[in-house]
């Protein structure tokens, strides 16, 4: 079945960037192969002055994937996209250069700004709102902004062009399929409402550890940090979906108004040295592979003791949640990959005499990509029916076809901004950080180390 997208063309800047060849393009064709993108035009834009042959051939590698599992109609669809895309040369910042492009097609556009953050900001500057065409969208990448109030500035820069409904403010982590799963979980079983409080949950983990290293990101990572690059934006989210209190619909007013309402009623708080903590990799191996100290990685500075591993204790001052940690910890370079939500019931009042064995907390694992479901509890046995054993009930989730930005762009082309992050909460997840921030930068917390490929410090919970 082929669905007609609300939007037109899109536009890719930064067409020849490590973003739109690696993630956009096969996200892309895999949302084209299946029919979501009937009659859409792809642009690719860019600052190197690159031939329409080698664009094709950015595409060709970018789709071969797609097209080699595609069905005739979606080898079609892919075929039609690569005859009619065209490849233009343009400076973004420079005066008109953008605004001519938009004016030559057809609209809707989804303008998508795969761009390093700053020259985003500056296309958006030189961009005034007669340039920019009714049903306009504009796509944002993360980081948006480095603080409260940089996001603040662009989104009033956002706001003068287009309206808020049309500004896509990226976060890939969170593709439709886990955010349906979450509220799905929390929202469509009686039995888990009642005791989703502080009354009987002790903690939530959100936890997103990388078994990859800096992968030569340095130019980008080295500058941000595993606080800013996912704390900030993916596990904040995360947090706001586990939490949230429960939406009458899942449309993205009622949605994102309840994920704002308990962003806003979040925060870090001191003392950091007991509610925060950094460490940065050593050399090591994971899985047979050396890797070098991330100190000495080319293109880091050693001496901006950026963290490859952050961990925060998040309170949501509400009725509900008063009290209880939630713990969000990120890091790179890690003994094994993990990514998962964990939240760890109380122990029961009482156990009745007679039982033996460890009497285990409940704790419901809600795993991410693939998604899954755990459930540890205590059942009697076997043998001894006294004594407790732990066992746990696993569920996969249902999984979306399309890759993470093929859903983003699902998204953007369908005109639903469910996924996107709104201005307010781009701005109150800088808000959430910036004291952590600023204890690290004044070395109020030490930066601690461990060797590549082990679960992290000694002393730190695994
Ligand atoms: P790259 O540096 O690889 O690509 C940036 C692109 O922007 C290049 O095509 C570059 O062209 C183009 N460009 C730079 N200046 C101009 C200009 N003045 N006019 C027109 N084009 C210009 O960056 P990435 O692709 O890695 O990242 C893009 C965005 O996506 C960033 O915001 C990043 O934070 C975000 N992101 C990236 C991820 C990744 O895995 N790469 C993951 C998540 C988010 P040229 O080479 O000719 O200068």
């Amino acid at each position: 079945m082929t669905s007609e997208p609300t939007v037109k063309t899109l536009l890719i800047l930064g067409a020849s960037g490590d973003l739109t060849g690696r993630l956009l393009l096969p996200g892309l064709a895999r949302l084209v192969a299946r029919g979501h993108a009937a009659g859409l035009t792809l642009v690719g834009a860019g600052s190197d002055d690159w031939s329409q042959e080698q664009w094709l051939e950015r595409l060709d590698t970018a789709f071969a994937d797609a097209n080699s599992q595609a069905n005739t109609d979606g080898k079609r669809e892919l075929k039609r996209i690569r005859t009619s895309t065209s490849y233009h040369r343009l400076d973004v910042t420079s005066g008109g250069e953008l605004a001519s492009l938009l004016a030559g097609l057809e609209g809707p556009v989804a303008v998508y700004f795969a761009l390093p953050p700053k020259i985003s900001q500056l296309a958006c500057e030189a961009l005034t709102p007669e340039e920019v065409p009714a049903g306009t969208r504009l796509v944002m990448e993360k980081p948006f902004g480095s603080s409260e109030e940089s996001a603040r500035h662009l989104n009033k820069t956002l706001a003068a062009l287009v309206p808020e409904d049309h500004i896509h403010r990226v976060d890939h982590f969170l593709g439709k399929a886990t955010v349906l799963n979450i509220l799905g979980l929390r929202f469509a079983n009686t039995f888990l409402e009642p005791v989703w409080n502080r009354e009987h949950i002790e903690k939530v983990e959100i936890i997103f550890d990388e078994d990859l290293a800096l992968e030569g990101r340095a130019r980008y990572y080295d500058g941000a940090g595993a606080l800013r690059d996912m704390i900030q934006s993916h596990l904040l989210q995360i947090m706001a979906l586990m939490a949230i209190e429960p939406p009458a619909s899942v449309d993205e007013r009622d949605l994102r108004d309840a994920v704002a309402t308990l962003l806003r009623a979040s925060s870090i708080k001191a003392p950091y040295a007991k509610n925060t903590r950094r460490a940065r990799y050593s050399a090591g191996s994971i899985d047979g592979r050396r890797v070098p100290d991330y100190a000495k990685e080319k293109g880091v500075d050693p001496s901006r003791n950026t963290e490859t591993l952050a961990e925060v204790r998040v309170d949501i001052d509400n009725w509900r949640w008063q009290g209880v940690p939630f713990m969000l910890r990120s890091g790179k370079a890690l003994g094994s990959m993990r990514k998962e939500a964990i939240v760890t019931f109380r122990p029961v009042p009482h156990l009745p005499k007679g039982f033996t064995g460890v009497d285990s907390p409940n704790q419901l694992r809600i795993g991410f990509g693939p998604d899954t479901l755990q459930f540890d509890v205590d059942v009697n046995g076997p043998g001894n029916v006294l004594s407790l054993d732990r066992a746990t009930l696993k569920a996969e989730l249902s999984a979306s076809d399309l890759l993470p930005y093929g859903e983003v762009l699902e998204g953007v082309l369908s005109g639903d901004p469910l996924l996107s992050v709104r201005a307010d909460t781009a701005e109150d997840c800088w808000r959430i950080v910036a004291p952590v921030i600023k204890a690290w930068a004044r070395d109020s917390v030490p930066l601690e180390e461990y060797p590549a490929g082990t679960p992290g410090p000694e002393g730190w919970p695994t």
